[in-house]
């Protein structure tokens, strides 16, 4: 009997490693084809920007451009679903490049647009980017090409980016923003930037992350963490925004703390650059 249990016992173990092996092997390939499909999206460029309205003082102000990726069969991955693998992949350098030069390319049509013209473009750039040797260079190039008023291009940031070489980091912040390049520090208070690295960045603006924003009228911490937010902002002259605004209520709170500018729901869920212009149209 007990030897008997103990045969089934193996078998059970066989079976749960051999079905464990098979599962990794499927996500390996996954990965795998996933990886390949990246790359050719990529090459073919498979990808759109999308614009999510940024609001301050009841004025439409600018967006902040987020990629997606449209596949071939029509349908469409989210940043967080593939991001990531650009990035460990180094596809995050042609694919933030191509998406620098279409945001550049949008400013450069508004430009034109008289109603349209004072319009910012945030776009995000990953550390992998920013620490090219070259980033800078790419930059004013797009800029060139593009014909954008670099006044409007407003590049994302985030606090990952501190944890090596903040001298070069500095450096390279400071010969954009000569240009006229205004720089944001996204999700901020979820990174681990310390203060005295804040004081020494050159930067515009901290966009409070929507993590604190969401229950920022039920948990004490986070209405806390965003007062702290926009003081901080302030002591340090810098613009702050708040990201994931989704209610009325909440744009109230953070009104009544001297927040005064909003990305999120509330407003818009970012979009295709038609709708935008609907939205835009509308919005005055
Ligand atoms: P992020 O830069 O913090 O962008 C904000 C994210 O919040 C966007 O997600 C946006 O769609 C979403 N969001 C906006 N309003 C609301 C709201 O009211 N409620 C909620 N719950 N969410 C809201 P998305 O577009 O999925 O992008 C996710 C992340 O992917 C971005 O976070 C950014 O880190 C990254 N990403 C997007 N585009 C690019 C890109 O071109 N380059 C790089 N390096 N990263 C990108
Ligand atoms: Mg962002
Ligand atoms: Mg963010
Ligand atoms: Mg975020």
């Amino acid at each position: 009997q007990a030897e008997l249990a103990m045969y089934k016992s193996k078998e059970a173990g066989r079976n749960a490693l051999h079905f464990f092996d098979q599962d990794m092997e499927t996500k390996v390939t996954r990965y795998a084809n996933m990886e390949n499909d990246l790359r050719v999206a990529v090459q073919q460029q498979q990808f759109i920007l999308h614009y999510q309205p940024q609001i301050a003082d009841q004025q439409l102000t600018g967006v902040e451009a987020l990629v997606r990726w449209q596949k071939p069969d029509g349908s469409m991955v989210s940043p967080a679903d593939f991001i990531p693998m650009a990035e460990e992949t180094g596809l995050i350098l042609p694919l933030g490049l191509w998406v620098l030069e279409t945001a550049c390319r949008q400013l450069a049509i508004w430009a034109n647009q008289p109603e349209r013209a004072h319009l910012t473009i945030a776009v995000n750039v990953s550390a992998h980017q920013f620490r090219q040797a070259d980033f800078v260079d790419q930059v004013l190039e797009v800029i060139k090409n593009s014909g954008a008023n670099p006044h409007r291009l407003k590049l994302e940031l985030t606090e990952s980016l501190l944890l090596t070489n903040v001298e070069e980091i500095i450096e390279k912040m400071i010969a954009l923003k000569l240009t006229g390049v205004s720089f944001s520090l996204d999700d901020f208070g979820t990174g681990y930037s310390s203060l005295s690295y804040l004081k020494r960045l050159p930067l515009d603006q901290l966009k409070i992350d929507q993590s604190f924003v969401r229950d920022v009228l039920i948990d004490p911490n986070d209405a806390a963490i965003a007062r702290t937010i926009i003081t901080l902002a302030q002591s340090l002259s810098l613009g702050v925004i708040a990201e994931g605004v989704e209610t009325e209520a909440q744009r109230a709170f953070l009104a009544s703390a001297d927040c005064h500018a909003y990305q999120g729901y509330l407003f818009s869920k970012p979009l295709r650059i038609d709708d935008f212009e609907t939205f835009a149209h509308r919005y005055k």
